[in-house]
């Protein structure tokens, strides 16, 4: 599809969460109209949704009905199988294209995709059993994580091999319950980053300013604007790559690629084919927000500047029961919550965000 889905047109978001939620309030404040495709219809995203369609991510038939009722379909999340997707891209686009979800949904695929275009990945072996493990850790050392294929997020679906003895390996093996996982070698790194960017249906490139970001156990804590100078000399060779996976994918929308920062440059530990938690602070921090750009794309519409509008960005998210600090976070000026409306503040769950920006350009 090369056409301009004008303001008025429906476009298909499969996923019900915060990331939905987002892309739909762009997408609203631009004309468009949002239908949205989850399991149950009780996520953020269906509160701002003109229509909710509730099927599994795998059934084939509720997603052509979907599928039949929007002109343009695009998805929040990498752990949606692809080929129902691949199915319904015969009859209304889909975008960014599903091919892109085959590569991001497993990290062995992903790894070795990355490798072929000449981006190099932490050192990685596949494993489907213990006597493998024990094989790839003789050869990556410890420490090494041993992380699932498929399905894990927020650092959940991997676990960090510390010794190499027999019960402690049986352990994780059997603690980790798949069949299919990767061993990776652990990467001594200064910092991460990561590089977020929109390619458009005609394949101009863009990205943002990189953002230096902070995990803790696994789940992203804050980003800042601008990276510090250490993730800066590396940062066109990460742009460089992660244009090489954007153009290899004859990719539509935003893209968001993690990189180690280490003395050797940066190292590639994941993609994900979709707008992006590292990447919230450009709703307020950028001229065109990620959520903004990628409707644009998967609509066809020219992109908008990326530029900051401000000398400095910090977003920090709201996890688990830091949501209920809302009051103090709304006394301080230039300060930008963001509430998901989730319910309950579990531990570990991602409940909102707040946006700092510092010194305003514009
Ligand atoms: P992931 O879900 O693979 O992005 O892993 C979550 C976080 O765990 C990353 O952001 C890193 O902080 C850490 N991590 C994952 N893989 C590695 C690795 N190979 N070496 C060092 N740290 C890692």
């Amino acid at each position: 599809m090369t056409q301009t889905l004008p303001p008025g047109s429906k476009i298909g978001i499969i996923g019900n969460g915060q990331l939905g939620q987002m892309m739909a309030i762009a997408a609203t404040q631009l004309g468009y109209f949002c239908h949205v495709y989850a399991p149950n219809q009780s996520g953020p995203a269906n509160v701002v949704a003109a229509k909710s369609f509730v099927g599994a991510y795998d059934d084939g038939e509720k997603l052509k009905e979907f599928a039949a009722s929007v002109d343009v379909i695009t998805y929040e999340f990498e752990n949606i199988p692809a080929a129902p997707l691949v199915e319904i891209a015969k009859r209304v686009a889909v975008y960014p294209p599903p091919q892109a979800l085959n590569v991001a949904q497993d990290r062995l695929t992903e790894k070795n995709y990355a490798s072929d275009l000449k981006i190099r990945p932490a050192p990685f072996r596949p494993v489907s059993s213990l006597r493998e493990l024990s094989y790839a850790l003789l050869e990556l050392g410890i420490p090494s994580i041993l992380k699932q294929r498929t399905q894990g997020y927020d650092g959940r679906g991997q676990m960090v091999v510390k010794k190499a003895t027999d019960s402690h390996l049986a352990e994780i093996w059997s603690e980790l319950s798949c069949k299919e996982a990767i061993l990776e070698g652990m990467v001594k790194f200064e910092h991460e980053f990561s590089v977020l960017a929109v390619r458009d249906i005609k394949g101009q490139f863009l990205t943002w300013d990189i953002p230096a970001n902070t995990h803790n156990n696994g789940i992203l804590d804050h980003s800042v604007v601008p990276a510090n100078d250490f993730i800066l000399q590396q940062a066109d060779a990460a742009i460089k790559a992660t244009q090489r996976i954007a153009d290899s994918l004859n990719y539509v929308g935003v893209l968001a690629v993690e990189f180690f920062a280490t003395q050797f440059g940066p190292i590639f530990n994941e993609m994900a084919p979709r707008v992006h938690n590292s990447g919230h602070w450009t709703i307020e921090g950028a001229e065109t927000s990620q959520f903004e750009n990628h409707i644009r794309a998967v609509c066809g519409l020219p992109l908008g500047s990326t530029a900051l509008t401000a000398e400095r960005v910090e977003m920090k998210n709201l996890i688990g029961a830091q949501v209920n600090t809302w009051e103090k976070i709304l006394s301080r000026r230039n300060n930008y919550l963001h509430v998901y409306g989730k319910g309950t503040a579990k531990p570990g769950r991602k409940m909102g965000h707040v946006t700092k920006l510092i010194k305003r350009i514009i």
